[in-house]
């Protein structure tokens, strides 16, 4: 166990690319609306947001200015938000397609980028991240400054890792989301994630996450282990394991923060969030 408890970052993912409103009636889809959730879960203890973007119609897109406009009204409502974009190739897997969200610039650059270091099948779809794109998307993300947030759903990802920091396509600081109990990947066990924890590089940050109803016990194991957490619509609609209360963003940051008092971490304040992370502090 920990000998002092250190500050815990939350990461919430408030979208995603598959939920629709009407299986979860409190999804922010719209710029604004993900602004404004962003900003209550911020106020609720969440720093680090992981950002899908949405047509107008709700379908996923990829396009830059869709990113462009969520950014910016989620940096004007909180300047101290850490922002994170996706660059998943669930539904656009051209290269192309993938990476326009990194020639996001100045106000507007996002401070990470997911990467899945591999392929991989989701419940009703695979995701194709081959060897040239993944190489590709890394790269780019280095020339811009733009840490990878590194997408782990099996073992043989964190294997793939640890090669690519032996080519130096990837270097610190290295930001781990550990998600379990995606049907068709690594399950949702504590000897899992132990073991997959176990096997990063020495000084990784890394969150836990679970999908659907193996949330609230990944997140919790990742507090316990000294982890941190990543919560939010994108992997489960629900408060509850009986699957009655539509969950809200909100609400799944604060019953992590409700976890944490328990276990007696603190929540990070941002610039403890950035340090955490390996990022530049905003005011040095
Ligand atoms: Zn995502």
């Amino acid at each position: 166990m920990m000998e002092k408890p250190s500050p815990l970052v939350i990461t919430l993912a408030p979208t995603g690319i598959v939920p629709s409103r009407d299986q979860a009636p409190h999804l922010p889809i719209t710029p604004t609306e993900i602004a404004t959730d962003v900003k209550r879960c911020f106020a609720a203890g969440a720093r680090l947001f992981h950002i899908h973007a949405r047509t107008e119609e709700g379908e996923a897109t990829c396009r830059r200015e869709v990113f462009a406009e969520i950014v910016g009204r989620v940096r004007q409502a909180v300047p101290q938000a850490i922002l994170c974009v996706s660059t998943s190739g669930r539904r656009f897997p051209s290269y192309q397609d993938r990476s326009e969200v990194l020639d996001l610039e100045g106000e507007l650059k996002p401070d990470l980028a997911s990467l899945t270091p591999g392929s991989m099948n989701f419940p009703r779809e695979a995701s194709i991240n081959s060897p040239e794109i993944i190489g590709r998307l890394a790269t780019a993300m280095q020339e811009r400054g733009i840490v990878p947030e590194l997408e782990i759903f099996d073992f043989g990802m964190v294997d793939y890792v640890h090669y690519l920091i032996g080519k130096k396509v990837l270097r610190p600081p290295f930001v781990f989301n550990l998600l379990l109990g995606s049907l068709g990947t690594l399950s949702a066990s504590p000897l899992n994630l132990a073991l997959m924890v176990e096997r990063l590089p020495a000084g990784a940050f890394w969150s836990a996450a679970g999908i659907g109803r193996f949330q609230f016990s990944m997140n919790a194991l990742g507090i316990a282990m000294g982890g941190h957490v990543r919560t939010g619509l994108e992997d489960n609609l629900f408060l509850d394991r009986d699957k009655l209360q539509p969950a809200t963003n909100a609400g799944l940051v604060e019953r992590i923060a409700r976890q944490a008092e328990a276990l007696e971490r603190p929540l990070a304040t941002p610039e403890q969030a950035r340090r955490i992370l390996g990022l530049p502090t905003l005011n040095p």
